[in-house]
């Protein structure tokens, strides 16, 4: 099946083709300045119908995946797209204000340019609607929750999803028994406790804004720190801003990007060093915790751009995991590449794993499933 997988946002479109029965990725890319140069979502799928006319010639596309960011309790799997499901992403766009609209959008271009193709719908928060209650819920007055939706719903769930099945097979253990802290690791960063293949706990909250330090979210602070703020003048969107766009590595070390910050850190830049410091420290914290909320790790896993490739930094967590028995191989910690691997040395009573993600690739599977299993032709 051919599977063109969106990734909708306000400004731009992320899309790529997926040969799901072979997994090859057929074409990729980005349209953007959407709303500036492009004046919509649909000029924009007009630009892709013409991008995707040269680079698949002639081939048509049998299925689109949509990257949804938020499902809001309703969601809990990957859902063919109809009417009735595009206005309910919408309504939870208060949820997601920068995403959902622009997921809606996306899912209407492409059914006013091509009517007949089945669209699916994957949630970034479905794979943590298995959080037990006392995980999700706040410790506040129940209205906020009845009235506004405040709660805990975490994200990266894709990744997760496709993660931790991987992780369990790389080390011959079934994925429906498999127990792992898996840390995705990206310039949005989270961590997720798995018990049994599913979520039980993670680190990002009502927006992805709660939990690690992030290439520029500041994670966990002291809620009174946006009280006291108020009351010397910060409105909400400067709160919005210095929280979001300002703080995390960026306040710390000046920079949000972990390669520069590695950089830095190496040549001496002490602000670099704190920085690195405080994002492993609090991530190692978090693994701590959650192999006490799995009931005993099997496995920590590392993914997305930092977690992949970020030797040094999984060495700072890493070196702090040894009161839970882990070892680093500092040899295998260097190995880079696709590939999933294992970078703790035999010895570790838990080993640690590199699993790199595909969200694409799981969106695809996703669509390809939930379209495969149609009985008659969807009607949107
Ligand atoms: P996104 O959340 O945007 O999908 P990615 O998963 O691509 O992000 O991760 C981006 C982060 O990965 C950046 O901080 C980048 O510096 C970091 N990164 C990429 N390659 C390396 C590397 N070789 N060493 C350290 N960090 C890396």
């Amino acid at each position: 099946m051919l599977v063109l997988v969106i990734n909708s946002g306000s400004s731009s479109l992320k899309y790529q083709v997926r040969e799901t029965d072979t997994e090859e990725l057929l074409t990729k890319g980005i349209i953007d300045r959407i709303g500036d140069v492009v004046p919509d979502h649909a000029a924009a799928l007009e630009e892709l119908a013409g991008r995707l006319r040269e680079e698949l010639d002639g081939r048509s596309i049998d299925a689109v995946g949509h990257r949804v960011v938020h499902g809001g309790e309703r969601f809990s799997e990957p859902v063919l797209i109809n009417n009735e499901i595009v206005r309910s992403i919408e309504r939870l766009s208060p949820l997601a204000p920068l995403h959902n609209p622009a997921s809606a959008m996306g899912i209407r271009a492409v059914h006013d340019k091509w009517p007949k193709i089945p669209q699916v719908a994957v949630f970034d928060t479905a794979f943590h609607r298995t959080l037990p209650e006392r995980a999700w819920h706040y410790a506040l007055p129940n209205t906020l929750y009845r009235r506004y939706g405040i709660r805990r719903y975490g994200f990266h769930g894709t990744s997760y999803g496709y993660v931790a099945p991987t992780a369990a097979r790389f080390l011959g253990i079934d994925p429906a028994r498999f127990n792992a802290v898996i840390a995705h690791l990206g310039n949005g960063a989270s961590v997720a406790a798995i018990r049994n293949g599913k979520s039980i706990d993670t680190s990002m909250g009502f927006t992805p804004l709660e939990g690690l330090v992030m290439g520029t979210r500041s994670g966990d602070v002291d809620p009174s720190i946006l009280i006291f703020l108020a009351r010397q003048g910060y409105d909400a969107d400067t709160l919005d801003d210095l929280l979001n766009r300002e703080s995390g590595l960026r306040a710390l070390a000046g920079e949000s990007d972990m390669r520069s910050i590695e950089t830095a850190a190496e040549q001496g830049d002490e602000r670099s060093r704190l920085a690195l410091d405080v994002a492993a420290y609090r991530l190692a914290k978090y693994i701590g915790a959650y192999h006490v909320a799995v009931g005993g790790a099997q496995a920590v896993v590392f993914t997305a751009g930092i977690g992949e490739n970020g030797w040094k930094f999984r060495q700072l967590v890493l070196d702090q995991l040894g009161p839970l028995g882990i070892r680093l191989d500092s040899e295998a910690n260097l190995v880079t590449g696709k590939q999933a691997r294992r970078i703790s040395t035999e010895d570790s009573a838990i080993p640690a794993l590199v699993v790199p993600t595909d969200e694409e690739e799981a969106i695809a599977e996703a669509t390809a499933a939930v379209v495969g299993n149609l009985e008659q032709e969807p009607v949107f």
